[in-house]
């Protein structure tokens, strides 16, 4: 388990229940996302309709669990949570649209792994508010029409790029879910912190923000560290010098780079001279399988300007040489 993954640990649920914001007044930063959610809803609630289905694009740790959270609370209506691995057969779909209440919020997490006809289902459901049930086998099957209760279905992807067209064409309203702005985070943490019962001063607030990659629930994890190591090594209040030492104990650097991150930016730098090299052989230097190396490491390398992916292999950028407190060689690839 990595400190800095975005995903969802065991340890993580319940904690991340209890830090939900519950209204779209609490939920911090997604200023614009924010602003046309509540246009959507509101907008609706007013003419007495249920509001355009919604999909919630972005990375995991972003807030969109609790985004579908809060459409229910604001709607005033029940929620029900499924996920796309969960509906391996249409079957399974038409179980939980037959029994939506009028109104419902059905949260569809992961829908890019939905199966295929289970997406053909929710097409009709969506639009028509209609699922149509196949009675029998072979050339006897019959399609039994069935009406819905109308229902808003709050739909997460990390992958919008990944939805068929028809299905992202349903969705009246897609909101885009950007990482956090680190003066986002740090308000996030101060308020987690409020709910925790942690003494965090401002500063202190700020050092967890920073190396929290952009994600509330890193922030929220770090957090969690610091406060222990807070109240092992001292009286419990964090102070920046504090959240420094535990965060370096813990190998999160200033950046938010763990100890895979610098191991391979350090591999590229040292060993390579800042590449070009091939992503296996970068790999086989860490001792690490290209795929951990391409899918755990590289993406946050890159987004920090780190590390950039080239037609001739991967390449340090200067930022790099500064960031692990080296000089590139003449002539070193940028
Ligand atoms: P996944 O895709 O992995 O399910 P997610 O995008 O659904 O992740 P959430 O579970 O909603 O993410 O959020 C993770 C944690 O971060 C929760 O504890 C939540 O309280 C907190 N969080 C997320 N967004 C915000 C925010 N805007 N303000 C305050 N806390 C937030």
């Amino acid at each position: 388990e990595r400190l800095v993954s975005a995903e969802q640990s065991v340890d993580d649920q319940a904690i991340d229940a209890a830090l939900r914001p519950k209204k779209l007044d609490d939920f911090i930063g997604q200023e614009r996302v924010r602003e046309q959610l509540s246009l959507v809803l509101h907008s609706a609630l007013r003419r007495g309709r249920t509001p355009d289905h919604v999909l919630l694009s972005g990375g995991p740790g972003l807030g969109k669990t609790t985004l579908a959270m809060i459409i229910a609370a604001e709607l005033g209506r029940p929620l029900r949570i499924t996920s796309g691995p969960a509906i391996e057969r249409a079957g399974d779909l038409a179980a939980v649209l037959s029994t939506l209440s009028e109104g419902e919020v059905l949260f569809l997490d992961e829908i890019h792994r939905m199966a295929r006809p289970a997406e053909e289902m929710l097409y009709l459901a969506m639009e028509d508010f209609r699922v149509d049930v196949v009675v029998g086998k072979g050339p006897g099957a019959t399609a039994i029409p069935l009406d819905i209760a109308p229902f808003t279905l709050v739909g997460a992807t990390t992958r919008a790029g990944m939805l068929p067209g028809p299905l992202r064409d349903r969705f009246g309203f897609v909101a885009h879910m950007d990482f956090y702005e680190p003066a986002e985070l740090e308000v996030i943490v101060r308020r987690s912190a409020g709910l925790l019962g942690v003494r965090v001063d401002d500063e202190a607030a700020a050092e967890v923000a920073f190396r929290s990659r952009g994600t509330p629930r890193i922030a929220n994890r770090l957090l969690r560290r610091v406060r222990d190591y807070a109240e092992v090594r001292a009286d419990g209040v964090v102070t920046r010098e504090l959240a420094r030492a535990a965060l370096d104990l813990y190998e999160v650097d200033a950046q938010g780079l763990d100890r895979l991150d610098r191991a391979v930016l350090r591999a590229l730098l040292v060993k390579f001279g800042g590449g070009p090299v091939g992503l296996s052989t970068l790999a086989v230097s860490v001792g690490e399988e290209p795929e951990t190396v391409e899918v755990v490491a590289e993406p946050f390398l890159v987004r920090q300007g780190l590390l950039a992916r080239t037609a001739r292999g991967r390449v340090a950028t200067p930022a790099a040489w500064a960031h692990l407190g080296l000089t590139p060689p003449p002539g070193a690839a940028a």
